[in-house]
């Protein structure tokens, strides 16, 4: 049996996702312990315990130590089910990376699939529905990924009870991934979504986004929200370029002033502007699983994150996959992923 070791480099709840993602499609067992050790709350939480679950479910496994607050888990995984899964976080916890760790297997699985989950759609410190649809799977659209992503109802925190319905092909011509150019500025917008909040929120996020960058009033628009369980608010920024488009989020929070939501995301969209990688710091962590399972590729981005050093020592523990990273300008890595 595979032992992990949750406290490796990042130490945080993805070594966990990527472990089930990827001993559901080897068939490979796992020990992983110290689970989420370099967090302030360590061991499993409801997200993570759901994920543990659903990929339990999917696979047919049996588990040890699937608790809450369990810092240990044995997982032995068995033959992957197609067909119509439903799972519930309960909390706001993220379904977005839920979804990231279950749709591996579902690439593999005998028949297409249909996911319904239930819980935050538009968290901090993770990928938001936007972001799963207007820019991680159209990337993977590219080496050949077939999966349609709908958004039922939105989940903000604390509310939760999001709703996100994925339709999976099984992957049948994986294709090779080459992504080292975006291309020119074509265009940029920015959305402000709001529930059960003052429109002047959005109105005022939309006027801090207009001043710093440059976006017209005709492509920033506030979004009404009334399909949330609870109030919440979400910035978007979009940067269209010829090759890919990038998505900055910036998410709201009780007793943070709108200007200053807005102000992030206008400096993080900066920074992305003023960059020539195409593709940006969380895009890259999350294409390594995908690129090692099929035909692998080759990609340009910033100086790689600890969250992506860590889940290429996860991917290696489990594939025999040659992943390369180096700086080819001060500024600009290339990550070079071959199975
Ligand atoms: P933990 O539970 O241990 O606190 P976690 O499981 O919630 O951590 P991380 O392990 O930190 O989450 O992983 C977060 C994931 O979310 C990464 O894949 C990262 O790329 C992605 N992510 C974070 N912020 C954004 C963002 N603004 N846009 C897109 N993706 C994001």
């Amino acid at each position: 049996m595979l032992q992990l070791d949750g406290r490796n480099g990042e130490g945080g709840g993805q070594i966990l996702r990527t472990a089930l993602a990827l001993s559901l499609i080897t068939g490979q067992p796992f020990h992983l312990g110290s689970i989420r050790a370099r967090r302030r709350t360590p061991g499993l939480m409801r997200q993570h315990l759901t994920a543990v679950q659903a990929a339990a479910a999917v696979g047919q496994a049996s588990v040890e130590g699937a608790a809450l607050g369990s810092t240990e888990l044995t997982f032995r995984p068995g033959p992957i089910q197609a067909g119509e899964h439903r799972f519930a976080i309960g909390t706001a916890g993220s379904v977005t990376l839920l979804f990231q760790a279950l749709l591996p297997a579902l690439l593999r699985a005998p028949g297409p699939s249909t996911l319904h989950l239930e819980g935050g759609t538009h968290n901090p410190m993770a990928p938001t529905f936007d972001f799963l649809a207007r820019v991680f799977l159209p990337q993977l659209r590219r080496i050949g990924v077939d999966v349609r992503a709908e958004l039922r109802s939105w989940g903000f925190y604390p509310a939760g009870g999001g709703q996100l319905v994925f339709h999976v092909e099984p992957w049948k011509e994986p294709g090779y991934y080459d992504l080292r150019e975006r291309g020119s500025l074509r265009e940029q917008w920015a959305v402000a979504a709001f529930a059960g909040i003052p429109y002047a929120v959005a109105e005022r996020e939309l006027e801090v986004v207009g001043r710093g960058l440059s976006i017209g009033p005709a492509a920033r628009k506030p979004l009404l929200v009334r399909n949330s369980r609870g109030p919440g608010n979400a910035l978007l920024i979009g940067l269209v370029h010829e090759h890919i488009e990038e998505l900055i989020t910036a998410i709201g929070e009780k007793g943070k002033a709108a200007e200053q939501v807005a102000q992030e995301a206008v400096e993080e969209a900066r920074g992305y502007l003023e960059h020539e990688a195409p593709v940006g710091e969380y895009l890259a962590d999350q294409l390594l699983l995908p690129l090692a399972l099929g035909r692998g590729g080759v990609f340009r981005t910033g100086a790689p994150s600890l969250h992506t050093r860590t889940q290429i020592e996860t991917i290696q523990q489990f594939l025999g996959a040659a992943i390369r990273s180096e700086a080819i300008s001060e500024r600009v890595w290339e990550i070079e992923v071959r199975p």
